[in-house]
């Protein structure tokens, strides 16, 4: 009796054992593959959106990540080696967003599900496949609020105003010259500073520095030659150029930490690097882009849709007026 209650034990023991193992054998083969489409590793905040969707997909998914070098032709050689291998799901940012409308189709043909994030393309070509749908930001509401930014800084220092003309002198570096992000952070940057009752005066063109600290450096170094003493303040669409510009200006005796020679200097990123450079005073604000918020809603959404649910359950997002983008919203760093 005691030998055939151990007996017995024992194969409830091994049962359990033989349960548990068929569980995880079979929770790892229903992981979904993803294809994840990157439009250069070499961008600060985008690395900071791979990184969360690799946390997130952790355990989840098997993620098979390419690098599109910022080149659209390899972007569309790893695409089509994607669809070839059968991935269950894509998660694309696109290298030049204008393309998107051709990786689509490709993507639709294959009826495989797509979340496109960050570089935001037409939303009208996602009228031609309901298994799609674009995570990024509201471009305008940065340019916004690097305005407002602008607008406090001019009324809290009225040092900053060099010339005492009562005007704002400043320059202005853009990503690229076609990027919906560049063209509205531009702009609305300046308009909204403007509405706030600065009074905006650009000295030199945009220079157009394509998101990249060296040239915005090169270029920063030309305008101080060209203007010295006359900058009164620097925007840049993104925090990669504002430290190439803060480079420039320290390298000229202007923003070194615990120096007396500041012109303020404000970004969009809130990258690693920005945020130190904000919290030593050498530059004076960024707009944070939440890319831990971007990888955990891009992941949750891809996740849904290769399970056949709707994209957004079980998240915190919402759709906005187009019904098939979502906007992780902004938020202003000004320093510890
Ligand atoms: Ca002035």
């Amino acid at each position: 009796m005691k030998i055939r209650r151990v007996q017995f034990v024992c194969f409830v023991v091994l049962l359990g054992l033989a349960l548990s193992f068929v569980a995880l054998s079979s929770a790892l083969a229903a992981q979904p593959n993803i294809g994840v489409l990157i439009y250069k590793y070499d961008d600060t905040y985008i690395s900071t959106v791979r990184n969360a969707l690799n946390n997130a997909l952790s355990g989840k998914a098997s993620v098979s990540m390419q690098d599109g070098k910022g080149d659209q032709a390899t972007q569309n050689d790893q695409l089509d080696v994607m669809i070839e291998k059968k991935v269950d799901g894509f998660i694309v940012n696109m290298v030049d967003a204008q393309a998107a409308a051709g990786i689509l189709e490709k993507i639709r043909e294959a009826n495989i599900p797509v979340v496109f994030f960050n570089r935001e393309p037409d939303l009208n070509v996602f009228k031609i496949y309901d298994r799609a749908c674009f995570i990024g930001t509201n471009a305008v509401d940065a340019g916004k609020m690097q305005g407002d930014i602008i607008a406090r800084l001019w009324s809290q220092h009225p040092e900053y105003d060099l010339n005492r003309d009562g005007r704002c002198q400043y320059v202005l570096f853009k990503g690229e010259p076609d990027n919906p992000e560049a063209i509205a952070r531009s702009e609305w940057s300046v308009k909204q500073a403007v509405t706030n009752g600065v009074n905006m005066e650009q000295i030199g063109q945009t220079f157009v520095c394509n998101w990249d600290t060296a040239l915005a450096q090169q270029a920063m170094e030309s305008a101080l030659a060209a203007n010295e003493g006359k900058i009164e303040l620097v925007i840049a669409n993104n925090d990669s150029m504002a430290m190439g510009a803060v480079a420039a200006l320290s390298n000229v005796g202007y923003n070194l930490e615990g120096g007396n020679k500041f012109i303020p200097v404000v970004g969009v990123d809130a990258t690693d690097q920005a945020v130190d450079a904000i919290n030593r005073g050498i530059m004076s604000a960024t707009v944070k882009q939440d890319g831990t918020a971007m990888g955990d809603a891009v992941s949750a959404v891809i996740l849904n849709m290769i399970a056949g649910k709707a994209p957004l359950e079980g998240t915190t997002c919402q759709f906005d007026g187009s019904g098939i983008a979502v906007r992780i919203p902004y938020a202003p760093y000004v320093g510890k």
